[in-house]
């Protein structure tokens, strides 16, 4: 764990509360959770990241409106466990709160082992592990209001966080962020992203969270920042931190009902291939539970991956897989874009483990075969078939 100095001092001032939800209700359900589907969308209309703040920022800075806020876009709650639900502790003693509503969103690490196992069950102990850590430290309940694991269950954090989040009205008072306890929403990542890539389900429900953070509380995507903006500490690791711009600009284009993305795994009903495509769960690399793998041969045997188009535009499509030395270091993904087809040749040996672009395109509306992966390549080391994501820009 890296430390987690509780403040006492942190009802030094106001903040404006913005309103702006109710600008937000009544028109489009944003489709989170339907079957395959992520939001997970940069769009290159979104919203600039904002500048990390200093240190000491300014507590009186407002926190713009994302420019497509007024677009109408209703964020769907998505399932958070509530502490009882996980199973947490009674609270040591009384939770304070404030009835201002967070004006930041404040994203951490628990420096905890990167975990293979992606259950529910492995996450919810963690989170009732993680609320030990913090007795220990002598604080009431667990310091930070949200947790996400590495399989991608989100949880409530310190108790009475979750009802106020979904009234959308004030909130408790945590302790994970000196000076920042009672402002700003902490939201802990299970496992240690000094060097490791969050995985791709962890990542999925932390945007869909930050963006239901943002349109209960009117808070802007700009004013997501990294533990270390505020504290002087590693957390939540330079790979995570690094992918803060990634964090805001897709929050902002679920705000502003721009995101529409699809991953198709190969355990998706939208995945395809023969009985010579083996499965394997051998690197923890891998997307889900398992992934497909094939010899290399001069066949037509493909991999595919069928996915449903919603409107005619700009696309750019990613693949996911293990990088492994002995894999295949030029594995052909084969694009369809409804008028043509591309190939694009992957190095399979090296920079797994994260989603990897095979480029933008023009594609036509339609369900079909989008991707595809090919055994006719040259070697014998295999080829690895494991999800593709697909994102309207
Ligand atoms: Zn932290």
């Amino acid at each position: 764990m890296h430390e987690h100095v509780p403040s006492s001092t942190d009802h030094d001032h106001d903040h404006t509360s913005f309103g702006r939800r109710d600008l937000l209700r009544g028109a489009v359900v944003l489709g989170i959770g339907a079957a395959g589907a992520t939001i997970a969308a940069a769009s290159p209309a979104a919203a600039a990241p904002g500048e990390p703040p200093s240190l000491a920022p300014d507590p009186d800075a407002p926190a713009d409106a994302p420019p497509g806020a007024l677009a109408g876009v209703e964020i769907a709650a998505p399932t958070i466990a509530s502490c009882a639900t996980w199973g947490a502790a009674a609270a040591r003693g009384t939770i304070d709160t404030v009835s201002t509503n967070p004006n930041k969103i404040l994203i951490h690490h628990t420096a905890s082992a990167n975990v293979t196992d992606y259950s529910r069950a492995a996450g919810y102990q963690i989170a009732r592990d993680i609320q030990q850590w913090h007795f220990a430290n002598g604080w009431v309940d667990t310091g930070q209001h949200l947790t996400v694991s590495r399989g991608g269950y989100v949880m409530e954090g310190r108790h009475g966080s979750l009802s106020r989040l979904q009234n959308g009205s004030g909130t408790v008072v945590g302790a994970h962020a000196p000076g920042q306890n009672s402002q700003a929403i902490g939201i802990e990542n299970q496992g240690t992203y000094t060097s490791a890539t969050p995985p791709a389900q962890l990542w999925s429900r932390l945007v869909e969270l930050c963006a239901y953070i943002c349109d209960q509380y009117g808070i802007a995507p700009t004013q997501i920042y990294g533990h270390r903006d505020y504290t002087a500490t590693a957390c939540p690791g330079d790979v995570l931190y690094a992918m803060l711009p990634q964090l805001r600009s897709e929050v902002a284009a679920a705000l502003a009902g721009t995101s529409w993305s699809v991953v198709v795994d190969n355990t998706s009903a939208g995945f395809s291939a023969g009985s010579s495509w083996l499965t394997s769960s051998f690197s923890g690399e891998r997307y889900g539970a398992d992934y497909r793998y094939a010899t290399p041969a001069e066949v037509s045997d493909l991999a595919t991956y069928s996915a449903t188009i919603p409107s005619s535009g700009s696309y750019r499509v990613e693949a996911w897989f293990p990088g492994i030395a002995g894999y295949n270091t030029s594995t052909p993904f084969i694009v369809h874009t409804g008028t043509g087809s591309s190939t694009v040749r992957v190095d399979q040996s090296t920079g797994g483990g994260t989603w990897l672009s095979l480029g933008t395109y023009a594609m036509t509306a339609g369900t079909r075969t989008v991707v595809a992966v090919s055994r006719w390549t040259q070697g014998t080391a295999y080829v690895v078939a494991d999800a593709i994501r697909i994102t309207r820009l």
